[in-house]
């Protein structure tokens, strides 16, 4: 096979210029065959800022990364044996360097027999054309772009391929086949036909892989502009089934006695999109993706009305996090943020439709806590409808939420408010030991300051707590 050469212009900062040409420097004075490779040369190409710098050379990697460690000072050295990879680590870019190599694998496992290799063997184990271009760091051609695979032409016309056969490819390593759809979830980007029907033939072999690495690729398909793209792509695939089955069950609509319901698959899609266009926050995204995750669960047909889907922001809450353990997500605040989300979906909606009541909107400031804006974004992307008038109107309707909320905020101070009477007090105050009750008498002081039936103010709780205690017969201590 010939390795085609060519000379593209590309864009260089002073920084990466400067890098590179001490990895050049070195190769010379060590005689090593050196390139650059990767998501670095690929992002060039595209015209993308790319951070990080992939260096191949044909040798010992491990032993060129100690030899070269010297010309970058203000770098550290990591060196992973294992992988015979090193890595210079800088504070806003890596400089990652690798021998060689040609891999061979056992139709068992993902763990290739590793073998030093030709530029060639190790462009040729790598996932996608567009990934296995190289630039040369060596005299005789410097500069010059190395293109076995046409992955130029790939990149021009924006198609993901693999380089060698894609049932060789994905069964090699199968999480090749979301790396292809978080590629193709970049606007104009395409996965090859061919490529995609072996994603379609070879999907079952993403169950060797390790859940770290599945959730990784899914976690960067959701920090996409469009990840509706990503995930219709692995719907499509097959392979969204084997991973996220709760997701496809939101697929499809039912009709009984005339009356139907929307598509909750691609419903959640939108809504996910539609964050995306608000926001970066990738637990938001998550929130999105979960919002109506229990929808088919809860989905009752009651007669004469229609389909129902009662309590699925409850029973969604619960399995978001079966879905997060599985997924090996962070089960800390990320998990209650999304949790939250979940659960308080519905509720800005209730308010728009409504004459609001002040106590509501007291009610919600409370539950949101600092979370409202991010509830607020997840509310207003949740209206999907194709009737734009109507779009317009649930808008304006979530504005004059909005606009509530601001004013009982500056009014109440609601966000982040504790209730002023304590249960130490109450315990206290009748000299009682902790139990049922004190948290009973809690609550309800509370709720009475949330249903504006007293003020939030300490004097009005306390003389409420008089009063809620005497029902159990409770007298304060300095009464007895
Ligand atoms: P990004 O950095 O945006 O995640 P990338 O393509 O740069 O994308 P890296 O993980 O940085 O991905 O890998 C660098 C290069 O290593 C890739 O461009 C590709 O050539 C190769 N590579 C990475 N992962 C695989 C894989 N699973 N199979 C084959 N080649 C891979
Ligand atoms: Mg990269």
């Amino acid at each position: 096979m010939t390795i085609k050469k060519q000379l593209i212009q590309l864009p260089v900062s002073d920084d990466e210029g400067k890098s590179i040409s001490i990895i050049a420097h070195f190769a010379k004075e060590l005689n090593i065959e050196t390139y650059l490779v990767g998501g670095h040369v690929r992002d060039k190409i595209l015209g993308r800022v790319s951070k990080d710098i992939d260096v191949v050379v044909v040798g010992n990697g491990i032993e060129f990364a100690e030899k070269i460690a010297p010309g970058f000072p203000e770098c550290s050295l990591a060196v992973y044996k294992n992988f015979g990879t090193a890595l210079l680590k800088r504070n806003d870019f890596d400089i990652e360097i690798v021998g060689a190599r040609k891999e061979s694998y056992r139709s068992d496992s993902r763990k290739p027999i590793v073998e030093n290799g030709s530029l060639l063997d190790d462009l040729s184990r790598r996932d996608f054309t567009m990934n296995a271009l190289a630039i040369s760091l060596n005299e005789s051609d410097y500069g010059m772009v190395l293109d076995a695979f046409n992955g130029l032409k790939d990149i021009e016309i924006k198609t993901i391929r693999t380089p060698l056969d894609p049932d060789v490819t994905f069964s090699d390593d199968p999480l090749r086949m979301m790396r292809a759809i978080r590629f193709a979830t970049q606007p104009n980007f395409r996965i090859h036909p061919q490529t995609f029907s072996s994603i379609q033939k070879n999907k079952g072999r993403i169950s060797i892989i390790s859940q770290e690495r599945i959730s990784d690729e899914l976690n960067k398909i959701l920090q996409c502009t469009k990840p509706s793209i990503g995930f219709d792509l692995l719907f499509k695939s097959g392979i969204l089934e084997i991973i996220f089955p709760e997701f496809v069950k939101l697929y499809g609509v039912e009709l009984l006695e005339g009356k139907g319901h929307k598509d909750n698959f691609y419903h959640t899609l939108q809504v996910l999109d539609n964050v995306c266009d608000r926001s970066n926050d990738l637990w938001l995204r998550w929130a999105a993706v979960m919002h109506d995750i229990a929808k088919p669960d809860t989905k009752r047909f009651e007669k004469g009305k229609g389909w129902t889907f009662h309590g699925h922001e409850v029973v969604g809450a619960r399995k978001a996090e079966r879905i997060f353990r599985r997924f090996h997500l962070p089960l800390n605040e990320k998990l209650k943020f999304v949790q939250k989300m979940v659960l308080l979906h519905l509720r800005p909606i209730v308010l728009s439709k409504e004459q609001v009541t002040d106590s509501a909107i007291r009610r919600l400031l409370f539950d949101a806590g600092d979370d409202i804006e991010s509830l607020m974004m997840l509310c207003e992307s949740d209206i999907t409808s194709k009737n734009e008038n109507k779009v317009k109107r649930y808008l304006e309707n979530f504005n004059l939420v909005r606009e509530k909320l601001k004013e009982v905020e500056e009014k109440d101070k609601m966000r982040n408010w504790q209730p002023p009477i304590t249960g130490e007090i109450i315990m206290k105050t009748f000299g009682k030991p902790p139990s049922k009750e004190i948290g009973i008498i809690k609550d309800a002081v509370r709720e009475a300051i949330l249903d504006g039936v007293i003020k939030n103010n300490f004097e009005d709780s306390f003389n409420f707590i008089l009063i809620e205690a005497k029902k159990s017969n409770w007298l304060p201590v300095n009464e007895k």
